[in-house]
């Protein structure tokens, strides 16, 4: 491809957990092909890996590695699984230093046999127990607040007002957020929470896909952008207008999109973004 078809590309990212079906050099090669400019790495990929020598190989291919995925699910109800969640947690910071990347995404859980509050002030513990692991390795701990449909057990924090919330109140340059579209979009109060993440130095990190309507999975089914209804251009000047520089990242977790030959997804993913975000 020429180089003016990539000139528009300088913050695109794309996560690992997109194009699942391929190791993390396929990825590394093929988005550098592209001209994708960065990586978000999901932890399953770097299984049996040498953490460091792959973070270098990703960095040789051009890639800047925005972040890694994920940590938290700190809430339980049994203090023993919370002191195993705060043990992987740190781990996990000490993984993202290793790879080179400066963000740990946190899906940070919930535990459907305690109230919504339980889980919340567990999540806020957690998050408060690996602060000094975080600031050492310089890994900013980003909160992502996680469609209410998840409330059960993959977070008790439902939306961007909650995460607001919560990163105010831990008040530290090592907490973050991450604005993922698929889960906030439906939210009224969508913008000026955008805004006040912005304005309080929160605003870390912004997903993006589509909901597709009527889509068949509730985890499995998300859409490129422009397939669905999520209006991702709208929310992309939000958070742009709230100061956000960074990269805008396709998350999307698709069983129909990994049965497709992956170079031809990594296709559709560049032209959703370019004329759909
Ligand atoms: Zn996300």
């Amino acid at each position: 491809m020429i180089a003016t078809e990539h000139s528009d590309l300088s913050k695109l990212c794309v996560h690992t957990i997109t194009t699942k079906p391929w190791n993390i050099e396929e990825a590394a090669r093929n988005f550098s092909g592209a001209g994708v400019k960065g990586i978000t790495v999901w932890r399953d990929a770097l299984e049996g890996k040498d953490i460091r020598k792959t973070g270098q190989m990703l960095r040789d291919h051009g890639l800047s590695v925005v972040s890694l995925c994920r940590g938290g699910f700190f809430p339980h109800r049994d203090q023993i699984k919370r002191t195993d969640a705060i043990a992987d947690n740190k781990k996990a910071i000490e993984e993202a230093w290793q790879l080179g990347t400066t963000m740990l995404v946190l899906v940070c859980g919930a535990d459907p046999s305690q109230p919504l509050e339980e889980s919340r002030k567990q999540i806020r513990d957690g998050i408060a127990a690996i602060l000094p692991e975080a600031e050492a390795a310089g890994v900013k701990l980003t909160i992502e607040p996680l469609h209410p449909m998840y409330a059960d057990t993959r977070s008790a924090i439902n939306t961007l007002a909650q995460a607001n919330d919560m990163a105010e109140a831990l008040d530290s340059p090592w907490v973050g957020i991450a604005v993922d579209v698929y889960h906030l979009w439906w939210d009224p109060h969508l913008e000026q929470e955008i805004k006040r993440c912005g304005t309080n130095g929160n605003l870390s990190a912004f997903h993006i896909c589509d909901w597709k309507s009527p889509t068949t999975d509730l985890l499995l089914d998300r859409g490129l952008m422009g397939e669905g209804c999520i209006p991702v251009r709208k929310i992309r000047s939000w958070v742009e207008n709230a100061g956000f520089n960074g990269f805008n990242e396709v998350e999307i977790f698709s069983n129909a999109y990994w049965r497709e030959e992956q170079s031809g997804f990594l296709k559709k993913i560049i032209h959703a973004y370019q004329n759909h975000s």
